[in-house]
């Protein structure tokens, strides 16, 4: 049997750091990383046998649970009949209806690989459809790592950015402005300052890249009338949030209710059912500025794979109305009972929960985390011995405080049962952690 250990020392002569994305290494928890070899509705296995009730659902895609019976099924079945041709086939067009069926705005739809290119595609299309250069984001908001969208926030309300990895240039990041989130007047000041100039906002739907933080109401909305007011296009990345917060996203269960709808909206994670597809989607006026039908560039050897589509399309016609129900409420009872057990051992926190979504953030004040600055500033060195005392005890949660933890609709109470019992050691596990 390889160990874990024995396959991270491999990995770590063959890839850097021994992962292919930087959060696998476990660097915030410390410690070996698991390498999962098989899964099964709620439950993966790893490498030496051990069983883990599985929190983190490949980052999202598993909304249904591992090797969902009609997902499998179906992507067996697109496998039989060849991995691709890299010409149109019929489930492209028939995912696109499933997704405009549920999100009305997203009129048109271009399929893409990866929640990057989604993004990165979405700038450039509101550049292409604007003419206009600069973008605005908000810290702590994470759309995949395109160069322009990789920008820290410079110190001050309307600073350009400054780059937010080495490699990324000083031009790149300058064409981005970062705010923080919930800053209302400093978007009012952005806009003052530099509306002419403003080609799009992007923004999460609802963050859950800095741990799970709320829009304070109306922010959103402020988003909306700004970016009209000055002819700049609001990005709704929902690439976290799309058909996993309800059946419609978060624009389900925000812009549907009070009126109002992005230009652009960018999927990922469940659209593609655990296989790599995204999409950049919105209204038919702004999409059709993309080739072939407009001036925006935008191409692909892999996009619309007939395998992808297949996990996607089935993805979504499994994603009946009970499963949000379902999810929604496994989701409570963990989120109710973490918190029980943290204030048992005594641990000052708070719980960031939007739907289904949630995450922890320790030592926060009692109104919890609103913006990126207090979501560095909390206790995160807690987390490291809680989710060690966690993962000891067969539950698999994301190796870092700011990622949220992701049920499925195969979590059942026997698997939900085991997170409950994991918890209170892993809450006095936090209660002893030292800086
Ligand atoms: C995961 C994520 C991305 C990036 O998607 P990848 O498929 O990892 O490139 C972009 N935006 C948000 C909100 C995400 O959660």
């Amino acid at each position: 049997m390889t160990t874990n250990a024995q396959l991270f020392e491999t990995a770590q002569n063959l890839m850097p750091g021994g992962v292919n994305s930087p959060v696998r290494a476990f660097g915030s928890v410390g410690g070996t990383p698991v390498a999962m070899i098989s899964g099964q509705g709620p439950y993966l296995t790893d490498t030496e046998g051990k069983e883990y009730v599985d929190l983190v659902g490949s980052w999202g895609p598993a909304l249904l649970g591992h090797k969902h019976p009609e997902v499998t099924e179906a992507v067996r079945k697109a496998v039989d009949a060849g991995l691709g041709f890299g010409t149109s086939h019929p489930s492209e067009a028939r995912l696109a209806e499933l997704v405009r069926d549920r999100v009305p705005g997203a009129e048109m739809i271009r399929m893409v690989s990866t929640g990057t290119e989604a993004t990165m595609t979405a700038v450039r299309l509101a550049r292409g459809a604007t003419g206009k250069n600069l973008v605005v984001k908000f810290a702590g908001c994470y759309h995949g790592h395109s160069d322009g969208l990789l920008a820290a926030a410079g110190s001050g309300v309307a600073t350009l950015g400054l780059p937010g990895s080495a490699g990324v240039t000083e031009a790149q990041a300058s064409e981005t402005i970062v705010l923080e989130y919930n800053d209302r007047s400093g978007l009012e000041t952005v806009f003052n300052e530099h509306g002419e100039n403003i080609a799009a906002v992007i923004t999460e739907a609802t963050p859950a890249n800095m741990g799970v933080v709320p829009p304070e109401p109306g922010f959103n909305q402020l988003i909306r009338d700004l970016t009209s007011k000055y002819g700049a296009k609001m990005i709704f990345d929902e690439v976290m949030t799309g058909f996993r917060i309800t059946e419609a996203g978060y624009w389900g269960a925000s812009g549907r209710q009070e009126g109002w709808t992005p230009d652009l909206f960018t999927f990922g994670k469940v659209i593609g059912g655990g296989l790599p597809t995204a999409a950049v989607a919105g209204s038919r006026e702004v999409m059709e500025h993309l080739a072939p039908t407009g001036p925006v560039y935008h191409a692909g050897t892999l996009p619309g794979n007939p395998v992808a589509m297949a996990a996607g399309v089935a993805t979504l016609e499994a994603a009946t109305a009970e499963v949000y129900e379902h999810i929604d409420s496994k989701a409570e009872v963990v989120a109710e009972a973490l918190t029980a057990a943290l204030n048992d051992a005594g641990v000052e926190h708070s719980i960031q929960k939007v739907g289904s979504l949630f995450s922890v953030a320790f030592g926060t004040s009692a109104t919890g985390v609103h913006n990126y600055t207090e979501a560095q500033s909390q206790e995160s060195f807690r987390y490291g011995p809680f989710f060690h005392a966690m993962l000891d005890a067969g539950v698999y949660l994301p190796p870092s405080v700011f990622e949220a933890w992701f049920l499925s609709a195969a979590h059942d109470d026997a698997a939900v049962d085991r997170i409950l019992q994991a918890l209170p050691a892993a809450a006095r596990a936090a209660a002893e952690a030292t800086a």
